[in-house]
């Protein structure tokens, strides 16, 4: 490991709590010692009160800050001499140790200590710093970790066989540190979980965890444990409708729509595809908080009953009698086509447990290759799985959005109505497939995983496959479609109309959507909550202009189109609804000269003209795509086929 220590950059970051600042980020930074707010640090600092006296002052990562982003506000300021007082009593529940700890804070406003913060106040230097480390989860998960930990560190570091985090691992460090530290000592190595390094400066307790991580880095690499092998062969693609029927029994499993992330890389297909599969992949974790996001084993292959039979034999061997069990779905399928399959309630995480099993998968190779992959029992992964303080971590989330665990696709989506919809069903927890042929479309929303932009021309079949490949790919498939993308040409009368603007009118507005609708079917059928679709009709379809026939005409059919789809759908559960707005100007193709000329066209002004309609209202595009999410929500549950204005009132319509 390369150390990342820059003076220049160091020196831009005033005084202790500035330093700690710093160093915390270098640690947060690399992903195979923390991830997603995993590892915690600590600065002492010995300051005044109010009155006058100085008092020593424990600033420890506070829970929800990621060491990567960490700023001074993220670490919680603990009277020292509190936090080590606790540390003499004999027991401490979580719920005590908490509240505890929040009374030793001296800003009541900060954020909640660190679990760690017992074993951080023990340590008798002012900079502590706590990572979990890939190459030391390699070294300890084996058969002989404990003596593999002494052999490397000797003097240098106090091994620590494991203990559940919190105040019993304070304990034990408390017991074993003044009698196993020597003056040779720069840290500690707790077993199947992490390094603890500490230093007078920052600098000196960094450059100790860089240390300590090279060593482990350096005894996997001299026992031909460290390169990871190439990766393995590509199977043929994965029907699209096969990972909708495995998202679909997932989510049933759950009791709630989930997100499905493929991921079908060299490395996760190589690993599915192992002979050793089904014993290495059903250890456990590679340290326990990572039951959070992976479950304790994975399920290999397709079969969610047989996981779910399982994990409830799990809950039933651990539990006490008052614990209620998680959902008993998977979070991680492991199989030899798909490759690795994450699986969240939400995009963001799903994502974050293809990260942490992405490390799970480095780490169980490098064990392998070094004698075996031996994790925890399971009696100790289901402690912290169940563990208090991890539960209320989850609950923590409040009541879930209406469309959480579920996935909608918008045509024309990188503007106007089409951009509208995309936020109005982002902003009511489902994930999103944007398809435009504005390349812009691809960061339309900067990095958010749970939008998926896609350059996409929807009158070429073959490009809407591709998109609903990568869609099903990216989310398990598809629950809502909102079919938006359409072109309004220039003002022609009949008598003058071309043929050729005529079929691209058709191709675009018609052809398009029916292409559209006949390949997401077989997904809408398998969705879990059954499937949706609006429809974005046009006011020219009960009431057409003249000027604009092949306009009216495809808009009218496409209407048709979605009437019979709702006829023959509705066996499956799934709604087909229509929206008709008209007159909405804050779209693409309303620039201000536009607007000001086709007012004049009819003796208004431009405000006047903006809410020509009967409620005298001005329509927007959020108007509609609050109608359009409304539609595939509870509300419309019983309504299919329904056509809805949003046009502020209109007299030829009503
Ligand atoms: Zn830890």
């Amino acid at each position: 490991m390369r150390s990342l220590w820059d003076a220049a950059a160091a020196a831009t970051f005033a005084g202790p709590l500035g330093q700690r600042v710093y160093t915390s980020r270098l640690l947060g930074s690399d992903h195979s010692l923390v991830l997603h707010g995993g590892g915690n640090t600590s600065v002492k600092i010995r300051q005044p009160t109010l009155f006058g006296d100085d008092e020593d002052v424990l600033y420890v990562k506070g829970s929800g800050w990621d060491l990567a982003t960490i700023e001074p506000a993220g670490f919680a300021p603990v009277r020292l001499d509190r936090a080590l007082r606790l540390a003499t009593l004999d027991r401490l529940s979580d719920a005590q140790m908490v509240q505890e700890l929040r009374a030793a804070l001296i800003d009541p406003a900060a954020p909640t200590p660190s679990v760690e913060t017992i074993l951080h106040a023990l340590l008798p230097y002012p900079f502590v710093d706590h990572t979990h480390a890939d190459a030391l989860l390699a070294i300890t998960n084996t058969e002989d970790g404990f003596a593999r930990a002494r052999e490397i560190y000797g003097d240098t570091a106090v091994v620590v066989p494991y203990v559940m985090p919190g105040f019993d691992l304070a304990r034990v460090v408390a017991d074993r540190f003044p009698k196993d530290s020597t003056p040779e000592t720069v840290g500690l190595v707790l077993l199947n979980h992490g390094f603890f390094s500490f230093g007078q400066t920052a600098r000196e307790a960094y450059e100790r965890m860089v240390e300590l991580v090279t060593r482990a880095e350096t005894y996997l690499k001299t026992r031909g444990a460290w390169a990871l092998s190439p990766g393995g062969f590509c199977p043929a693609t994965v029907a699209r409708g096969e990972l909708a029927s495995l998202r679909r029994e997932v989510s049933e499993v759950a009791g709630s729509p989930m997100i499905l992330s493929t991921h079908s890389g060299p490395k996760e297909l190589a690993f599915a595809q192992r002979d050793d599969l089904h014993e290495i992949s059903q250890q456990g974790p590679v340290t326990p908080d990572h039951v959070i996001r992976t479950r304790r084993v994975a399920q290999v292959g397709r079969d969610v009953r047989r996981f779910k039979d399982g994990y409830e034999a799990y809950f039933r061997a651990h539990a006490g009698p008052s614990l209620q069990m998680l959902d008993p779905a998977p979070r991680v399928v492991l199989d030899p086509s798909l490759g690795l399959v994450t699986i969240g309630r939400t995009a963001a995480d799903a994502s974050i447990a293809f990260d942490v099993y992405s490390q799970t998968i480095d780490v169980v190779l490098r064990a392998t290759a070094l004698g075996g992959y031996r994790a925890l029992p399971a009696s100790d992964i289901f402690a912290v799985e169940y563990w208090d303080l991890e539960q209320a971590k989850l609950r923590r989330g409040g009541s879930a959005p209406v469309f959480t665990g579920e996935i909608a696709l918008v045509t024309g989506a990188a503007s106007g109505i089409g951009k509208a919809c995309a936020e109005a069903l982002q902003r009511r927890g489902a994930a999103v497939v944007g398809l435009d042929v504005n390349p812009r479309i691809r960061d339309l929303f900067g990095q958010r995983s749970d939008f998926l932009g896609l350059e996409c021309d929807v009158s070429q079949p073959d490009t809407v496959d591709r998109a609903l490949d990568a869609a099903v790919s990216a989310f398990g498939g598809l629950d809502m479609l909102v079919l938006n993308a359409g072109i309004f040409p220039a003002s022609t009368r009949v008598d003058g109309l071309s043929l050729t603007e005529w079929r691209r009118v058709m191709d675009v507005n018609l052809d398009a959507n029916m292409v559209l609708l006949r390949s997401a079917y077989p997904l809408l059928k398998r969705a879990p909550r059954y499937g949706r679709v609006v429809v974005i009709g046009s006011k020219n379809v009960p009431a057409p202009g003249p000027g604009a026939a092949a306009y009216s005409a495809s808009k009218a059919a496409v209407n048709q189109l979605a009437r019979v789809a709702a006829l023959e759908w509705g066996g499956d559960g799934i709604r087909v609804n229509i929206v008709h707005p008209n007159a909405v100007f804050d779209t693409g193709i309303w620039t201000d000269d536009v607007l000001r000329s086709r007012a004049v066209n009819y003796g208004l002004s431009v405000e006047e003209y903006r809410r020509n309609n009967v409620l005298g209202v001005e329509v927007t595009s959020r108007d509609v795509a609050e109608m359009v999410a409304e539609m595939c929500g509870p509300v419309f549950s019983r309504t299919t086929a329904a056509q809805v204005p949003v046009d502020g009132g209109n007299e030829r319509v009503i």
